[in-house]
Parts: structure tokens; C-alpha cells; sequence
């Protein structure tokens, strides 16, 4: 069964330390959606513009993503700017246009209320509400979230936390949401919040995985020399990792060791997205080269016990 993604979809303008390029295809839901359907087929639910290109369209359709809740109305797309600094973990943000996003109630068409896996990709708490409240007796819902929404709407994020399976966010955020500046800490404070498991990212430093039964996991992050573009990569994670747990199990449990497989295919994708700009390597990904990498992984982070 489809995996059902609201979020944003983007025009970017990025500057990195290596290049700068206006007017890219961005957006959380379209990160996550792309990443999911290397996995599993995506029906995705989010607003655009009339000025939204029609070869971004194409792209979104050539993949296993359905569109029916993709609304397309008279205005501008919503725009964001951003600018990383030399370290490439740091962000700025330089402007945001939500252009169509102001005015945006998410409609679930009906075949989509019905999903068993949700993600909950970056947007407003409000909106993630809003998308919830139209599902009826999902199996597993994970939400993601961003600095932004600590600091604006952080009473709705707080609220989410109760209705969700499991809430990703990078360290920062986590040290943001709880006042924790010590990680396991911080994620004992989500987790008394609701949801059974929480992913903390830690960029080129990896992915810790708690859940509340005690269980832990420690993802690395693919090893790279060269990043060209960390815009997505979070989305790219949490997309791969939905589309993973779709795949394995949309009626069954969800154990641990589903977890850590999504988590790694989550880390996988995400290390070929910052590979370039805009959605242009994560697009291009195929399934030999995400084993690969999957194996990689595996290798660098086993040891013997004796
Ligand atoms: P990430 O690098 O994973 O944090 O995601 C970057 C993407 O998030 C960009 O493509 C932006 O278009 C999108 N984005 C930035 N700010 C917001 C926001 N306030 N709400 C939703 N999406 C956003």
C-alpha cells in the first residue's frame, strides 16, 4: 500500500561554498517523496503554483509518486533561500515566500485517507495536524520538523508528539525542543512526550535511534569527500526511511529491525543526495548502487567482540 507524504514543495535559490544556483526543485515532500519511491509507491499531498515548472511535475510522475492530492493554484510557489557556510552543516536562511502556502488546507483525496504508513515531512505542526485528523487508524506515523517550528509553533509540535509513532529531528532541534543538551536525555524527553521512537540526526556524524523500550541504535553517516549540496538531506532520510517500513510491513508490527534497516536505507539516500544540487543525484540513484552502499555501511560499523 502507498506511502502518504505531506510537506512542502519548493523553488530554491542555494548558495554553498562550492556554487550557488537560483530557482532548484526543493521541498520537503519532494525530497522525501523521491527518496520513498526508490522503496515503495508514494501518494504525496501538497500546493503549488501555476508557475511551478512542468518538468517538475514530470519528474514527481515518472516515479511511483501519485499526485491526485497535489493542489495547483493561481499564485507563486512557496520560495525558499538558503546559504551554507564553509563547514557545510551551518545554514542561514536568507528569505521565505510561503506564497500559495498561506492559504493551504491540506484535502486528503479518499483512496488516500485510508494510508497504514504517514509521513509527516516538514510544514507547519498545524497543517501536520490537519492531515491526520482526515486518516483514518493509521498503522505508523512518523513526523519530521525543523528549528523554525520550535521557536513559532511549539506548543502544536508538543501537541503532535502524542499522536505520533516516531518524531525525527536533527541534535540541534532536539537540544531546541527539549533543553537537553545531552542527547539520550533529549531523547528520553520526546519519547515521554508519545511516540515510540525518535531518530536524531547528526549530519556527516550519523543518526541515533531510540525507542522507548530502551532499545538504541547508531547509524554512521556514508563516508563522502565531496558534498555539493546538503539542502534535503534530511527529507531524502526520512522519505527513504518511510518508504522503507511501507515496504516491510504496512499491516504487520513494526519491530526494531525494521527500524535499523529503514534507518540505514534512510542514511544511504541521503548521502547520494548532498552529492549535487537540487533533487539531480538523488534522482538518479539505482538500486545496485543503494545495495552498495547499504553493504558499505554494514562493513564499517561491525566489529568482533573477541
Ligand atoms: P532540509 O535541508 O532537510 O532541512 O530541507 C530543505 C528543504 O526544506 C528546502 O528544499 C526548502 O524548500 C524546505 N523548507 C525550508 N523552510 C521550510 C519551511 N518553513 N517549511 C517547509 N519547508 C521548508
Amino acid at each position: 500500500m502507498s506511502v502518504l507524504i505531506v510537506g512542502s514543495i519548493a523553488l530554491d535559490d542555494i548558495k554553498t561554498p562550492v556554487a550557488e544556483h537560483p530557482n532548484l526543485l526543493g521541498g520537503s515532500a519532494s525530497y522525501s517523496a523521491v527518496a520513498a519511491s526508490y522503496f515503495n509507491p508514494v501518494n504525496l499531498v501538497g500546493i503549488v503554483g501555476k508557475d511551478f515548472p512542468q518538468e517538475h511535475i514530470d519528474l514527481l510522475s515518472s516515479r511511483r509518486i501519485d499526485l491526485e492530492g497535489l493542489q495547483i493554484v493561481p499564485g507563486k510557489t512557496f520560495r525558499w533561500s538558503g546559504e551554507y557556510l564553509l563547514d557545510m552543516n551551518t545554514r542561514e536562511t536568507r528569505s521565505v515566500e510561503l506564497n500559495v502556502f498561506e492559504h493551504f488546507t491540506p484535502t486528503l483525496p479518499a483512496n488516500y485517507k485510508t494510508s497504514r504508513v504517514v509521513l509527516l515531512a516538514n510544514i507547519a505542526p498545524d497543517l501536520q495536524h490537519h492531515v491526520l485528523d482526515q486518516i483514518e487508524n493509521p498503522h505508523f506515523v512518523i513526523a519530521d520538523t525543523m528549528d523554525l517550528w520550535i521557536n513559532i509553533a511549539k506548543d502544536s509540535l508538543v501537541r503532535l508528539l502524542g499522536r505520533v509513532d516516531m518524531l525525527i529531528l536533527n541534535d540541534g532541534e532536539a537540544r531546541q525542543l527539549t533543553g537537553e543538551s545531552n542527547l539520550m536525555k533529549a531523547a528520553k524527553s520526546i519519547l515521554a512526550h508519545g511516540p515510540e521512537y525518535v531518530a536524531i540526526k547528526k549530519g556527516e556524524h550519523g543518526c541515533l535511534l531510540f525507542a522507548k523500550n530502551g532499545e538504541f541504535f547508531s547509524c554512521p553517516a556514508f563516508p563522502l569527500e565531496e558534498i555539493h549540496d546538503p539542502t534535503g538531506a534530511g527529507d531524502t532520510f526520512a522519505g527513504g526511511l518511510a518508504g522503507v517500513l511501507a515496504r516491510e510491513t504496512d499491516s504487520e508490527p513494526i519491530d526494531f529491525g525494521a527500524l535499523r534497516r529503514a534507518v540505514v536505507f534512510g542514511s544511504v539516500l541521503a548521502s547520494f543526495n548532498v552529492e549535487a544540487f537540487s533533487l539531480e543525484r538523488l534522482k538518479t540513484v539505482d538500486a545496485a548502487q543503494i545495495e552498495d552502499r547499504s553493504r558499505i555501511l554494514r562493513l564499517i560499523s561491525q566489529f568482533d567482540s573477541e
